[in-house]
């Protein structure tokens, strides 16, 4: 299993408002994560409708475009073992009602519509959205000091 897997977690305008940033980056670094990339951006229409493209014809998915365009999102890349899958755990279910307390999701939200956080769900839309939000240039490339301390 690869250590070098990367994975897209994006923290919602609610949680940003909310001032969740800092809890949800902690769990990824305490977990052993390397950030590889950060930024805060108010996310454009058409960059929405690309990484939203299996929503895009959902009766939900208006709404969701209105709130995810209502003020900055802080997105970041996460790399490391399983991260993808591993992020979701952290993450809890799309559904707060449904996410175990413990997950972000099950600690920090109630309604599915303000579920304060994304994460990639597959390692192929991880890439994809990776691309879509962040130049290459913008990833940066560097070891974790306590990679020996983290990693057999
Ligand atoms: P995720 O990958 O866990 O974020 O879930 P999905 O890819 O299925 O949906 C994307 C986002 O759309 C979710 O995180 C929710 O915020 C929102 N969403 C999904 N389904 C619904 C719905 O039925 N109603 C509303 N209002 N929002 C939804
Ligand atoms: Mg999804």
């Amino acid at each position: 299993m690869s250590n070098n897997e990367r994975t897209f977690i994006a923290v919602k305008p609610d949680g940003v408002q909310r001032g969740l940033i800092s809890n949800i980056l902690s769990r990824f670094e305490n977990r052993g994560y390397k950030l590889v990339g950060i930024k805060m951006v108010i996310p454009t229409e058409n960059l929405l409708r690309q990484h939203y493209a299996e929503h895009v014809d959902k009766p939900f998915f208006p709404k969701m475009l209105n709130h995810m365009m209502s003020g900055p999102v802080l997105a970041t890349v996460w790399e490391g073992k399983d991260v993808v899958k591993q992020g979701r755990a952290i993450l809890g279910a799309t559904n707060p009602l449904n996410s175990a307390p413990g997950t972000i999701r099950g600690d920090y939200a109630v309604d599915l519509g303000r579920n304060v956080a994304h994460g990639s769900d597959s390692v192929a839309s991880a890439e994809r959205e990776i691309n879509l939000w962040f130049k290459k240039e913008e990833l940066v490339d560097y070891q974790l000091s306590q990679l020996s301390w983290i990693y057999e």
